[in-house]
């Protein structure tokens, strides 16, 4: 279709059509006011992508910046289920941009966004980072500069990348959450079960050879360890590690008191993962990588 028939389509109120054509103006800086308008309009007639285009847009600020705006377009695109406005407002809660700081709020949607499987990797690490946060209520301001560079960029930032620890990285929400279930939160390692009161319980999944470079491990069940905060930290830093035949946990200073201890495994654990990690990482501490 030519953009000449979108446009007749357009003035005949077709929100799909002025969806179209609010972005082909969009993208020319010149005719940013009228995409702009076309969009607005499809977005009043409900338009999902519409809502979500003009929220991500003011978020940016490329056009105007103007969280408010930004956030009465996302709200919109949210409430008819679109993950990626759940992500955008996960944050804008987080930081207060254009709403007060609402931490439950920005949890609730971190999680949404995630459990759709559809954000791309840096928007992961980010949700996974402030729901981290948030959970341990150390709410780091300092964040804020690296995340909106972020969305500016629209996730190009190599900040983000240097200051955080790609292996925490939970790709597959859905196989973390299935893990998480069968181990019912509680660490493998120590039998601890965090409560966050309401019925709730916080676990981690560690992943065995970690993912991302430079280890690329794969993300699969067989290379997951469910464990608390302070376990997952002793395997990144590789203090433990896990013995699969006698089921029991081997601590780099075999004195320590949790050497030997017997361990829960309820599912598969490939071999090969845990000889990577004790070839690798157990006892070969690298704090570069942290
Ligand atoms: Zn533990």
């Amino acid at each position: 279709m030519n953009l000449d028939r979108i446009t007749d389509l357009a003035f005949q109120e077709s929100p799909e059509a002025q969806y179209l054509l609010g972005i082909n103006k969009l993208l020319n800086e010149s005719e940013q006011y009228e995409g702009i308008y076309w969009l607005s309009k499809a977005a009043k007639s409900g338009h999902k992508v519409a809502n979500y285009t003009l929220g991500y847009f003011y978020y940016q600020g490329k056009y105007e910046n103007n969280y408010s705006k930004a956030i009465y377009y996302l709200k919109r695109a949210s409430n008819s289920n679109y993950p990626q406005a759940d992500y955008l407002l996960g944050i804008a809660n987080y930081f207060g941009h254009g709403c007060p700081v609402d931490l439950i709020r920005s949890k609730e949607l971190l999680e949404t966004a995630l459990q759709s499987c559809t954000l791309e990797q840096s928007e992961i690490i980010i949700s996974t980072l402030l729901i981290q946060n948030i959970i341990t209520e150390s709410v780091d301001k300092k964040l804020e500069n690296i995340i909106i560079e972020n969305i500016h960029t629209g996730g190009n930032s190599t900040a983000l990348r240097k200051e955080y620890n790609v292996n925490r990285i939970q790709r597959n929400q859905k196989l973390v959450s299935k893990i998480k279930k069968l181990y019912d939160n509680t660490c493998q390692i120590c039998g601890v079960k965090i409560d966050l009161g309401n019925s709730q319980f916080y676990s981690e999944v560690h992943h065995i050879r970690p993912l991302g470079s430079p280890h690329n491990g794969p993300d699969v069940l067989e290379n997951m360890i469910v464990v608390c905060p302070g376990h997952h930290a002793m395997f990144d830093l590789g203090a433990i590690s896990i013995n699969l035949t006698s089921k029991s946990v081997l601590h780099i200073n075999v004195d320590n008191p949790i050497n030997g201890k017997k361990i829960s495994i309820l599912h598969r654990i490939e071999k090969r993962y845990i000889d990577y990690h004790n070839d690798f990482i157990f006892g070969k501490r690298n704090l570069e990588a942290k």
